[in-house]
């Protein structure tokens, strides 16, 4: 957490219910004002589109719930998502709705089709994937979409506070985000929703932030995450020329001393379609858990899959779309380079990687 939060919560605990009429809970619901219009000018939207939710995931999930929660409805997705979306999909693709997964490429990128022609209840994309960093076609997507009246929903978790974002301007119906990628608070996430099309409620409850999300919003946690988005935006440029030299020495050195290593998706192109600070390797035939416990026992945390399969190593259902031989997919290593992370540390991650990688091949893939 950013201290610029920790502070900005720490301002603002004692603050009482927002939706108090008395003169307590006014001042609560100036500051919770005060944040949405702060989240709201730095990313495009009108402050009334604003909604503080508990997380990433529930804003994934009031948003894809809330345009096709009725059975038969139709969703276009891609095999691509984070399991806030991959598993929101499945759910509503078990009670009734018919799901088109649009295909990925070994490039990571999805692939745009036909799929997107057909009017939908809600088209779901993520904007950039938390695992190889691929920054998807997200504007064609949605123009495509809308061109056929379909609501677009975007899971922009991994790029709201490390990439522009203009949320009127790219036209998407819906928006996620969480703080605790940009350095806010965990457990605060963010969904941005135009007036129209709105999802329908999922909960229902005191009616606050337009029914969509009804109950008590915590307001030192918006104030924070909005504190922290601030300064996430003002260091953007400076922070991601940094990460991108640190991430493509690293790149550049555990390919060029780690017989057969690659990454799957690369900062080269122009415009880049990788995020900055995400650095993912393949060393085929490396087991998986070996090279996580290896790096750990030098105190470097990475990887493999998504970490957020609650600690469990599987194999990625991201490279199995992109198309990756199972050797390959389970020798996947993810790094990603932050605010906190410095040359010295990517230094000794390229001098015990090679080490670590041998060690891991020795064991066998899993
Ligand atoms: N979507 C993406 C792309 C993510 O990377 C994550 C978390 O890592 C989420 C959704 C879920 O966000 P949260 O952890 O706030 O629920």
């Amino acid at each position: 957490m950013r201290q610029v939060a920790v502070d900005t919560w720490v301002e603002h605990a004692h603050f009482l219910n927002p939706g108090g009429q008395y003169r307590s809970g006014r001042e609560a619901n100036a500051v919770l004002a005060q944040a949405r219009e702060t989240i709201a000018g730095i990313l495009g939207a009108d402050p009334v589109e604003v909604i503080f939710t508990g997380s990433g995931t529930e804003a994934d999930n009031l948003a894809i719930r809330g345009f096709a929660g009725t059975p038969g409805a139709r969703i276009v997705s891609t095999p691509l998502e984070h399991p806030a979306v991959r598993e929101t999909v499945t759910d509503l693709e078990k009670r009734g709705a018919a799901v088109d997964l649009l295909p990925a490429g070994p490039d990571g990128l999805v692939q745009l089709t036909c799929a997107l022609d057909q009017p939908a209840d809600v088209v779901t994309c993520m904007w950039a994937n938390n695992e190889t960093g691929a920054i998807q076609p997200i504007a064609d997507v949605i123009s495509r979409a809308t061109a056929t009246g379909s609501p677009v929903h975007v899971d922009a978790v991994q790029v709201v506070g490390h990439l522009p974002v203009d949320f009127h301007a790219l036209g998407a119906t819906t928006l996620a985000a969480s703080a605790h990628k940009f350095g806010g608070p965990r457990g605060v996430g963010i969904l941005l929703a135009r007036r129209s099309p709105a999802p329908s409620p999922v909960l229902t409850g005191g009616g606050q932030q337009r029914g969509l999300r009804p109950g008590t919003v915590d307001v030192a946690a918006a104030a924070a995450a909005a504190a922290a988005l601030e300064e996430a935006v003002a260091e953007m440029d400076a922070e991601n020329k940094r990460l991108s030299k640190l991430r493509d020495d690293l790149i550049v050195a555990a390919t060029h001393s780690i017989p057969d290593a690659y990454a799957t998706v690369l900062g080269a192109e122009q415009p880049p379609h990788v995020l900055p600070g995400h650095a993912h390797l393949v060393f085929p035939g490396a087991n998986g858990d070996a090279m996580i416990m290896l790096l750990d026992s030098h105190g470097i945390e990475a990887s493999t899959g998504s970490a957020c399969n609650n600690g469990v190593n599987q194999r990625s259902h991201v490279l199995e779309a992109m198309g990756l031989p199972a050797d390959h997919a389970d020798g996947a290593l993810r790094f990603t380079l932050g605010r906190t992370t410095t040359q010295e540390d990517v230094d000794r991650l390229i001098t015990v990687l090679p080490d670590v990688i041998e060690k891991a091949r020795s064991v066998g893939s899993l």
